[in-house]
């Protein structure tokens, strides 16, 4: 078997004592006689599971108890309509855009009522965060949007805006679990599994009691928040290996001494790449210093042609899924929280000798 360092976006990798575990319980999960794949998920066995999961992830996020953990399907971008339509009491809202998953949101929920863009950080290619009070919010909106991560720019939020009482609604698909947070500062926390804790296919929702109950009555059933909390996530079939996976994962960290832990771990690994970017001048950091996000990082040579030759060779060597985006170019490693910290450190080894390999 010869695994390779997967620094894709998402999906991305996993523990390997998760995929250890997962392998060891494939064909037969305890006794039941089957594969978590194969039962129904209104068994006993099932409902073991799925409960679990969600205990462990409240625990590891801290979350209080007047708050709603959903299952959910459709992918982190579902959710740029779900929340639109499930929190828009008066119909209006009020959009930061930092990248292009915030541009996504702010124009889906467009099409919903009155959405107020607040600021962008377009102007200088989403390389920053804007500095925003509680001034720069609308006070009668309904909720304010943000994108904490920016999977594709390699930025995070520094702080978490005061929104005063309007709830603060976060897409977090890149990077929760990846360090401890506030959850009572939000009203709505929501993320695609995909990025941090499972395979694809599972969107996690953290919602706050009182934001239940007040979707536009044109929400679809499977989109409405009330609807999945009163089922417990299982008003239809849930993604329910995704679940088990997540489960898993929720408890790798809760072992090693939870979100704390996590993020120290997190940080030490950042450092290894952004140290090695700061300390020579021949890859340039893409995100702005103060900005810069624990999970994707960014970075160009500022030629075209040397990042498609690094990318090409970088893959060659076992370093996978190094090109930046599309819509970006240059590089990005994702380094969530499954890559080894040997895998940053080799990775820095690769640069060092493409750098003297290919001079400028
Ligand atoms: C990946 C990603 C999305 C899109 O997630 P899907 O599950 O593919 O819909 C949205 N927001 C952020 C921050 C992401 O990283």
């Amino acid at each position: 078997m010869n695994r390779v360092y997967n620094f894709s976006a998402g999906p991305s990798m996993l523990p390997m004592s998760v995929l250890e575990k997962a392998a060891s319980e494939l064909i037969c999960y305890e006794d039941s006689g089957m594969s978590v794949m194969e039962m129904s998920h209104r068994s006993p066995v099932y409902d073991k599971i799925i409960t679990s999961a969600q205990a462990s992830l409240r625990k590891l996020m801290n979350i209080p108890d007047n708050y709603k953990v959903l299952f959910l399907q459709g992918g982190a971008s579902t959710q740029f309509a779900a929340v639109p339509l499930n929190l828009m009491k008066t119909g209006k809202a009020d959009y930061v855009i930092t990248g292009q998953f915030s541009k996504k949101a702010y124009q889906e929920a467009k099409k919903y009522g009155d959405v107020r863009l607040v600021a962008s950080s377009e102007d200088q290619n989403n390389t920053y965060i804007p500095k925003l009070t509680k001034d720069d919010f609308r006070p009668d909106a309904d909720y304010v949007h943000i994108c904490f991560n920016n999977t594709i720019y390699g930025t995070k939020w520094n702080y978490i805006p005061d929104t005063g009482d309007i709830p603060l609604v976060a897409d977090l698909s890149s990077c929760i679990i990846s360090e401890p947070i506030d959850v009572s500062k939000f009203g709505v926390i929501y993320a695609g599994a995909q990025k941090n804790m499972a395979p694809a296919g599972l969107t996690v929702v953290i919602i706050r009691e009182d934001l239940l109950g007040f979707a536009k009555p044109e929400t679809p059933a499977m989109l409405d928040y009330k609807i999945m909390a009163d089922n417990d996530s299982m008003y239809n079939t849930p993604p329910c290996y995704c679940i088990y996976m997540a489960g898993l994962v929720y408890d790798w960290i809760l072992g090693m001494g939870g979100l704390e832990e996590m993020k120290k771990y997190n940080e030490k690994k950042c450092a290894v790449l952004y140290n090695y970017l700061d300390e020579q001048d021949y890859y340039i950091a893409a995100a702005q210093k103060d900005y810069r996000s624990m999970m994707n990082v960014t970075f160009v040579t500022g030629n075209e042609e040397l990042d498609k030759k690094f990318a090409k060779e970088a893959d060659a060597a076992g370093f996978k899924n190094l090109k930046g985006h599309r819509s970006v170019g240059g590089m990005r490693a994702s380094i969530y929280n499954a890559m080894p910290i040997e895998g940053v450190e080799k990775l820095v080894e690769f640069m060092k000798d493409f750098a003297k390999a290919n001079p400028k």
